[in-house]
């Protein structure tokens, strides 16, 4: 946990969570996640820091997503998803991220898994990784030593990447439920429809579908569009690793 310029750590020098790999996905006994987590909160909690305690995720989705980039420094970016990818079974997506502003109370564990999933997202939307890098470097510049709101993270991604993130931010901040990409399949006729099942009207989230070796980007909306695809209903994939979404198969 991080206070006013420190942060408390438990975690006895022991690799995993006291020795447990924690999401069963074999990454986190490699080392003390834990350490690496309250360092990332020097940056992601005491120097930049949220200004009410309802976009902690601030702190806590940004500290665990940090944990990825330490896996990703070290190991390389199969693993770095396959770190990330493990922490889906700690969501609930049941209460949104951000809550109620001007009450004293610890947003929903979601802050935490979620929210990294979450900027794992946001680096997928980006599709630019030097871009990615550059962002992450200049919002952490542009911020230190200030209290933020989600809304000036919002805005600065907006600004500095020139694309109108504002509703995939509010899907996976302000709404439990994840979007669903809904896929129907015409076999026959070598085509699949797709379309955004999302609380954001506007969510408009570009994602990659096909397959892992050959991803082809997407631009679902919530009206139904298509595509001409030789893939079988049951050979066509979405790369959920890199986008934190759900796919109901019709
Ligand atoms: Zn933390």
């Amino acid at each position: 946990m991080e206070h006013q310029s420190a942060v408390t750590y438990g975690n006895h020098f022991a690799n995993g969570y006291l020795e447990r790999d924690w999401t069963g996905v074999g990454i986190s006994p490699r080392f003390d996640f834990i350490i690496i987590h309250e360092s990332a909160h020097e940056w992601f909690g005491n120097s930049i820091t949220a200004a009410d305690v309802s976009d902690m995720w601030i702190h806590e989705g940004w500290a665990t997503y940090l944990e990825s980039l330490y896996v990703e420094y070290m190991w390389g970016h199969d693993d770095a998803l396959k770190y990330l990818n493990g922490y889906k079974s700690k969501v609930r997506n049941t209460q949104p991220i951000v809550t109620q502003r001007g009450v004293n109370r610890t947003p929903p564990q979601d802050q935490y898994f979620k929210g990294a999933l979450f900027l794992n997202t946001l680096r997928s939307v980006v599709n630019d990784d030097a871009r990615w890098w550059a962002l992450l470097h200049d919002f952490y510049q542009h911020f230190k030593y200030q209290n933020i709101m989600t809304e000036d993270v919002v805005e600065y991604f907006n600004q500095k990447t020139g694309m109108s993130l504002t509703p995939i931010f509010d899907e996976y901040l302000r709404h439990p439920a994840l979007p669903v990409l809904e896929l129907k399949f015409d076999e026959a006729g070598g085509a699949v429809s797709y379309r955004w099942k999302a609380d954001e009207p506007a969510f408009a989230m570009p994602v990659r579908v096909g397959t892992k070796d050959h991803w082809e980007m997407v631009r679902p909306t919530a009206e139904w569009k298509t595509m001409k695809t030789p893939l079988k209903k049951d050979e066509f994939e979405v790369a959920a690793d890199l986008y934190y979404v759900n796919v109901s198969k019709m």
